[in-house]
């Protein structure tokens, strides 16, 4: 991979420097040949340990490990060291270890992100920069493709966390590598650090961020519009991914940076195609069609507003008026059901906010409304309770229901609660991973309506094709793309999502769907190749040896 602006004279380095360097350091696996050819005889032991060999003696001591946030530090500490050798355990061993590099354990390690910091990964572009920012991204050793960019400000439910928000890019694009083949170092996380309004994280002593309040108004924007316009500087052309900015940012950068580079918000985006493509797995198991779908959101932010938009795109696209569609979607946040007649709207509710009676909580919504689907992204814990679900099992012979909530301590049920108290007929996803329920004998097998399943596909698709611009219609086919590949008997067990180990089979076809949307909308910024799958598969870096 190319380096970000060198002259590309340096030497190639041998001995230490090698065993030092994550991305070059293959520890005990390095052969005779690249003993001798690397200067590495005697730095090394003498029997050669191939990269699997590696990894089964990683994975003794890892799984003796029984807290979740020492198996974080352990896997980091491995990333840091050996780069192939952390993917390959992530690749192979996807559905143990993505809920540890992302959620709901990177949460943790985000609020303890002060007490396990080890080593710097990724950049600190802190509001001190301004003025400077091409020339701090100049340190960069690598070409950057794809930036995952935060200011922590709200990462995932847990609110604020500054400059410890930084776990996120950075397990965001483990999982591009690892689900979708993105080369480690093609792959740039970033924290915008513009101080943290959160008094208990800003005076944490092991706090790493700038120890003051947030910039905001003019002057944030002004930083942000620098950031853009200095990555595409010095990594023309780079695909930028924002991540859990707060509402009052997050609809704005979206709909500012869209059209002027590739970039996308996966809260908002992602989180659409992936929910879509679980009422899509659903709808196949029920029969019946989306448009006959009426859809209650508990929560009404990025998360919900961005499915509430796609469902609706997904019903106009099936014949539906808009206005119809918009009327099959309906929010409930912590004011209650989300009306024209509620003074103070925030403006990215006021599409959703329908005529109607004032109604104060949610089972009264459900009583009122009578959804076929409830959507739980408020990130509040427990609030799918035994009579919420009572009441959509009364109300639908297979209830759709989504407790979309991260981390765990945030689900609005578990799955357990969800079969149980629906007697086994919910249509259920999750946002935290469950184990499987028996419930009368049967067992359910509960997925994570995981935005993995979508985002890394969509990343690859766009940095294959030098996508200019990520499109609607990209998250829509990603939807179709992924509830296509759910199997029968996926969906026999309960199962709204292909299994996690398919995870390289889906990303590829959803980078092909992107990538085809980028030719087809004449937005690719290369020619179209004879046979995409082949063009992608070609591009997936493959850590096994
Ligand atoms: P957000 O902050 O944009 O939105 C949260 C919304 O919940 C806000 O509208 C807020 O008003 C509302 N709310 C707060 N308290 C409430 C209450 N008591 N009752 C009803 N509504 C209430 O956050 P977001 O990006 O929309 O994410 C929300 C949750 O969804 C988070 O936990 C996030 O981790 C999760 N999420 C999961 C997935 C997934 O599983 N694929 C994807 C995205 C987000």
């Amino acid at each position: 991979m190319g380096k970000a602006g060198t002259s590309g004279t340096e030497r190639t380095p041998r001995g230490v420097d090698v065993l030092r360097d994550p991305v070059l350091n293959r520890g005990t696996a390095f052969t005779e040949a690249e003993r001798d050819a690397l200067g590495l005889r005697g730095l090394l032991p003498p029997h050669v340990h191939t990269q699997a060999e590696q990894a089964e003696r990683f994975l003794v001591t890892f799984r003796k490990l029984t807290d979740p946030l020492d198996k974080f530090v352990a896997l980091n500490a491995l990333h840091d060291r050996n780069e192939d050798l952390f993917f390959q355990i992530l690749v192979d061993h996807i559905d143990e270890m993505q809920p540890i590099v992302y959620t709901p354990i990177v949460g943790l390690a985000c609020q303890k992100f002060g007490q396990v910091f080890q080593r710097p990964r990724g950049m600190f572009v802190s509001i001190k920069d301004r003025g400077n920012i091409a020339n701090v991204l100049r340190n960069w050793p690598y070409q950057a493709g794809i930036i995952v960019v935060t200011d922590g400000e709200r990462i995932l439910g847990l609110g604020d966390l500054g400059a410890h928000g930084m776990g996120i890019p950075v397990g965001k694009l483990s999982l591009y590598t690892a689900c979708a083949g993105i080369h480690p170092t093609q792959c740039l996380p970033v924290t915008l650090d513009v101080g943290c309004n959160n008094d208990a994280v800003r005076n944490d002593p092991f706090y790493v961020g700038l120890r003051q309040k947030r910039v905001t108004g003019a002057e944030y924007d002004a930083f942000i519009e620098e950031f853009v316009n200095a990555a595409q500087e010095v990594f023309p052309g780079v695909v930028i991914q924002w991540e859990d900015f707060a509402n009052h940012n997050a609809f704005r950068l979206l709909e500012n940076y869209r059209d002027r580079v590739s970039s996308f918000n996966d809260d908002i985006q992602g989180t659409a195609a992936v929910a879509l493509a679980g009422i899509f797995s659903a709808l196949r198991v029920t029969g019946a069609k989306l448009t006959d779908q009426r859809v209650l959101f508990l929560g009404a932010g990025e998360a919900a507003t961005g499915i509430a938009d796609l469902v609706v795109s997904a019903m106009v696209a099936q014949g539906m008026s808009r206005d119809e569609a918009l009327l099959t979607c309906w929010l409930v946040d912590s004011q209650g059901l989300v009306v024209k007649s509620r003074q103070k709207l925030a403006h990215h509710k006021l599409t959703y906010a329908h005529d109607h009676q004032p109604v104060t909580d949610f089972l009264t919504a459900i009583r009122t409304l009578k959804p076929t689907a409830i959507i739980g992204v408020a990130a509040v814990g427990g609030t799918f309770t035994r009579e919420v679900l009572e009441e959509m099992a009364k109300l639908n012979e297979r209830p759709i229901v989504f407790a979309l909530s991260n981390p765990t301590s945030q689900a609005e049920c578990t799955a357990e609660e969800a079969y149980r108290w629906t007697g086994g007929r919910a249509l259920f996803a999750c946002g935290s991973p469950f184990d499987p329920v028996q419930i009368n004998g049967q067992t359910f097998v509960p997925r994570q309506g995981n935005n993995s399943y979508i985002f890394p596909g969509i990343g690859l698709g766009a940095i294959a094709s030098k996508a200019k611009m990520i499109t609607d219609d990209m998250f829509m086919k990603a939807a179709h793309t992924l509830a296509h590949l759910v199997t029968e008997s996926d969906l026999a067990q309960g199962s709204l999502y292909p299994a996690l180990p398919r995870i390289r089979e889906v990303s590829a076809q959803i980078a092909v769907a992107t990538a085809g949307a980028a030719h087809a909308g004449k937005y690719a910024g290369r020619q179209k190749p004879v046979d995409l799958l082949a063009d992608i598969e070609a591009q997936m870096f493959d850590p096994r040896h």
